[in-house]
């Protein structure tokens, strides 16, 4: 098969589809890339790295999308992208049609068949191809916390892992699923004292498991998180309710029991955010204050470190374009019900039922 590999045309977004370790494995089993120039230049993979991959490199996208049977992207579409699609192309990326009508509209009219990454399942129920941005959005979180915390940048002046003779900051991180735990293993390793608030009883005892006694585990009631945001230095928000928006979980009132200089990291932010006061930053202005707390709440957290993000996503999507490419789209998807999840457009309609619904198509 040929597969092809614009470069990302999306503000600020670094990553590439396919790294040239991830092209080496796709030659390697006889498929013909095509990269179109620069496509990884923003995250220090050269041209000539492709080539030495086996990818053949060109000047355009045009030139990608006519050469290619199958488009490996990490962002959605935009508009003249779509226009460049047409039917028997395969489209893998992350689209996030749900709440995107005019793009879904677009890819029904290309014709071609379009899988999502983020409806991909696994038999676990989990979400494989979401999973590792939110391992990036996670270890991250503690990271710009600790920074935020810091007297210079407006905050209150605390060492996250304190020091011999002084106390350590308090991290409250609300939601324990991949970006929570992810979250506590960092806060955990700068000796922090977390605390994770779950509603799910059986996550917690997992948890509590998993980190022996390293951090606490506390039901996610009203008052608990009343209780959690007065005694934390720095809240994480990290909760998600699948398909819905975030629960508003501290609301504007709450921060006035918190103490000044003190940090909200809402990762939740993509789902609307699990703080009442959030709303969404960039990574060029990631920060705004509310009633002396800090607000951190950028909605791409990965795009900051662009090039881990690109070899964790890379791990993740591989296996399935390797199968695309190796069976076709149909007989993939035929052989592995999980991947048939991710498919969103096929034919000119909207094959992916939530979706489907979210856009009254
Ligand atoms: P997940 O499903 O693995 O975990 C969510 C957890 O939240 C679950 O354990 C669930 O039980 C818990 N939860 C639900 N309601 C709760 C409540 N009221 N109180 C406490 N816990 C509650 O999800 P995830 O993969 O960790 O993703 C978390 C959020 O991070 C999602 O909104 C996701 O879209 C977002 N995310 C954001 C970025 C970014 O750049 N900002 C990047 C990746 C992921």
């Amino acid at each position: 098969m040929r597969v092809g590999v614009p470069k990302e045309i999306k503000i600020h977004e670094y990553r590439v589809g396919l790294t040239p370790p991830s092209v080496a494995e796709l030659t390697r089993h006889g498929h013909e890339v095509i990269v179109e120039t620069g496509a990884g230049g923003g995250i220090d993979f050269a041209d000539s790295d492709y080539v030495a991959a086996g990818a053949r490199i060109v000047a355009t996208a045009a030139e990608v999308f006519e050469a290619a049977d199958m488009i490996v992207k990490v962002k959605e579409p935009q508009l003249h992208e779509c226009a460049m699609l047409r039917p028997g192309q395969t489209l893998f990326t992350y689209l996030h049609l749900a709440a995107d009508k005019p793009q879904a509209e677009a890819l029904m009219a290309s014709g071609a068949t379009c899988i999502a990454y983020e409806t991909v399942t696994d038999r676990a129920g989990g979400l494989p191809l979401l999973r590792p941005m939110s391992e990036v959005a996670g270890r991250m979180s503690v990271q710009v916390g600790a920074h935020y915390l810091e007297k210079e940048q407006g905050g209150r002046g605390i060492l996250l892992g304190g020091v011999p003779g002084v106390a350590p900051a308090r991290v409250a991180i609300l939601g324990g699923g991949v970006a929570g735990v992810n979250a506590a293993q960092m806060a955990v390793g700068m000796r922090a004292d977390v605390t994770i608030y779950d509603i799910s009883t059986a996550r917690l005892a997992e948890l509590d498991a998993q980190f022996e006694g390293r951090v606490k585990t506390a039901f996610s009631s009203r008052a608990a998180v009343e209780a959690a945001v007065a005694r934390a230095h720095l809240v994480i928000g990290a909760v998600l309710i699948p398909g819905a928006a975030a629960p508003k979980l501290v609301t504007r009132d709450m921060l006035g029991l918190m103490k000044r200089g003190s940090v909200l990291v809402d990762i939740a932010i993509d789902q609307g955010g699990c703080f009442e006061t959030s709303r969404a930053t960039t990574h060029a202005d990631p920060v705004f204050t509310v009633d002396g707390i800090i607000h951190y709440c950028v909605a791409n957290m990965p795009g900051a470190v662009a090039r881990t993000s690109a070899f964790a996503l890379n791990n993740a999507t591989l296996p399935y374009a390797l199968r695309l490419a190796n069976m076709g789209a149909d007989a993939a998807m035929a052989a592995d019900p999980h991947l048939a999840e991710g498919l969103n457009v096929a034919g000119g309609r909207i094959t992916h039922a939530a979706v489907a619904e979210a856009l009254s198509l």
